[in-house]
C-alpha cells in the first residue's frame, strides 16, 4: 500500500493529525494497535479552559465545569480551597470522546486500521501486523503518535522520552450530587513521589487516582491507588462500586524533545514529549503540536520537499518550559511527608496561594511555533 502519510497511533495526537491532513486533501492511513478505542484508556481526561476555549470538542461528552480545586497536604488536614470565577476544567468522557474523533477521522476519509500494530520499518517501508496478517506500506512520512514510549521515533532515530512518571487511577459514575465539582490534589510523595495524588469528582463520574517516579513508591504504585482510594478526599458520601474501570500509564515529563523531525517523519504528542513537565496534563499540548505538524507535512507533500521538514523543531520550542523544567525538579525533590508539608505551608501565604492559582487558573498553554 502507498499512501502520503502513515499516522501512528490513535491516541488524540494520531486522530487529530490524521483528521486535519484529511481534510488538507491527503491520503492518510492511521494505524492503531488497541481493537477499540474507547478500550484500556490511559488518561484521566481533564481539559483546560484553553483548550476548551480553542478546539470544537463536542460537549455532549464533556463533563461539567469546574471550578474548584483543593489542595491537600499529607493527611489532608486543613486543605487550600482555590476557586476561580471562570469554568476552569471539563473532564472528558473518554471513550465516547475517541469514537467521536475516529468518526471525525473517518468521514474526511482518512483509512482507520484499527488492531493493527506498527511494527518496524524496512527498506524505507512500514511494517504493519493486523488481524489480516502482515502488510508494507510505503508511506512518504511516517507521523509517530504511539506515546511515550514511542517505537517509531526509535525507528526515524529521532530523540526519545526518558523521564517518565507512572499514573494510575480507578473511574466510577456517580449519582447527581449537591456539592460543586472539584478537582481534589494531596501533596503526598508517600502516596504519589514526585507529583500528585488526585480525585475529581464532577458529580457525574469520579477519577481517583496517584502518579509518580515508578522506582519511589513505597510499595509500589498499585498499593499507593489502594490505599489513597481508601481515604481519598471529596468523596464523602459517595458509594464506591465493586467493579470500577481501571486507567494508567507513562507520562513523560522531560520536557518537549529537541530532535523530533527527520526527512522520513515526525512525532506529536507523547511520542514528542509535549507534555507540561509541571502538572503533566498532556492533552492540550498534543492538539496544539499536532497542528503545527500538520502546517509542516501539509507544506512538505505538496512541495514534495522533505527538507521542510526540518522546521519542525522540538529544540526551539522547548525553551518556552525552561520555568515548568525548574518547578518539576523542585516537585521531583519532594521526598519525604515532612517536607511536604513544610512546602505546604508555603501555600497557605498570599503569595504562595496566588503563584498556585497562576499555575492552576492561568492562561498559559503549550507555546505557539
Ligand atoms: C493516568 C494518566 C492520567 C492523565 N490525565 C491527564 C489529564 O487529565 N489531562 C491531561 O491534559 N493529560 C493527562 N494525561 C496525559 C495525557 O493523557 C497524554 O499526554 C495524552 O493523552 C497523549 O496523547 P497521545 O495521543 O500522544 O498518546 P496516547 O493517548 O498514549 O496514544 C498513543 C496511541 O498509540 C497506540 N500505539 C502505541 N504503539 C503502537 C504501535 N506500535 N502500533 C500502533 N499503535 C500504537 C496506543 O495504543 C495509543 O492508542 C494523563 C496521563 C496518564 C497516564
Amino acid at each position: 500500500m502507498t499512501v502520503d502519510v502513515l499516522v501512528v497511533g490513535a491516541g488524540l495526537a494520531g486522530l487529530h493529525t490524521a483528521t486535519l491532513l484529511a481534510r488538507r486533501g491527503h491520503d492518510v492511513l492511521l494505524t492503531e494497535r488497541r481493537a477499540t478505542l474507547p478500550g484500556a484508556i490511559r488518561t484521566t481526561g481533564i481539559f483546560v479552559r484553553r483548550t476548551l476555549d480553542d478546539f470544537p470538542l463536542p460537549p455532549e461528552h464533556l463533563g461539567p465545569p469546574i471550578r474548584r480545586v483543593v489542595l491537600h497536604p499529607p493527611g489532608c488536614g486543613r486543605p487550600v480551597s482555590l476557586v476561580s470565577a471562570r469554568d476552569e476544567y471539563r473532564v472528558g468522557d473518554m471513550g465516547p470522546l475517541y469514537a467521536a474523533a475516529a468518526r471525525a477521522a473517518a468521514d474526511a476519509g482518512v483509512r482507520i486500521a484499527l488492531g493493527t500494530r506498527y511494527a518496524g520499518r524496512q527498506d524505507g517501508a512500514s511494517l504493519l501486523a493486523g488481524p489480516d496478517g502482515p502488510a508494507r506500506v510505503r508511506a512518504r512520512f511516517v507521523v509517530g503518535a504511539d506515546g511515550a514510549r514511542s517505537r517509531v521515533a526509535r525507528d526515524l532515530g529521532l530523540d526519545r522520552n526518558d523521564h517518565l512518571l507512572i499514573g494510575a487511577e480507578e473511574v466510577f459514575a456517580v449519582l447527581g450530587s449537591e456539592r460543586p465539582p472539584a478537582f481534589h490534589c494531596v501533596l503526598d510523595p508517600s502516596l504519589a513521589p514526585g507529583y500528585l495524588a488526585w480525585v475529581v469528582n464532577d458529580g457525574r463520574h469520579a477519577h481517583v487516582g496517584v502518579a509518580g517516579y515508578a522506582d519511589r513508591f513505597p510499595e509500589g504504585m498499585r498499593r499507593a491507588l489502594a490505599r489513597f482510594s481508601g481515604s481519598a478526599p471529596g468523596l464523602e458520601g459517595v458509594e464506591r462500586p465493586e467493579a470500577v474501570e481501571r486507567r494508567g500509564g507513562p507520562i513523560p515529563v522531560g520536557g518537549l524533545l529537541r530532535r523530533i523531525s527527520c526527512p522520513d517523519g515526525l512525532l506529536v504528542g507523547d511520542a514528542a514529549g509535549a507534555v507540561s513537565p509541571l502538572t503533566a496534563g498532556g492533552l492540550d499540548p498534543c492538539l496544539r503540536l499536532s497542528e503545527h505538524a500538520v502546517d509542516v507535512l501539509d507544506a512538505a507533500v505538496r512541495a514534495g520537499r522533505p527538507d521542510v521538514l526540518a522546521s519542525y523543531d522540538g529544540a526551539a520550542l522547548r525553551a518556552a518550559f525552561r520555568g515548568r523544567l525548574a518547578l518539576r525538579r523542585g516537585l521531583a525533590q519532594v521526598r519525604t511527608p515532612a517536607v511536604a508539608t513544610a512546602a505546604f505551608a508555603l501555600l497557605r501565604t498570599p503569595p504562595g496561594r496566588a503563584a498556585a492559582r497562576r499555575i492552576l487558573f492561568g492562561d498559559r498553554s503549550f507555546p505557539t511555533p
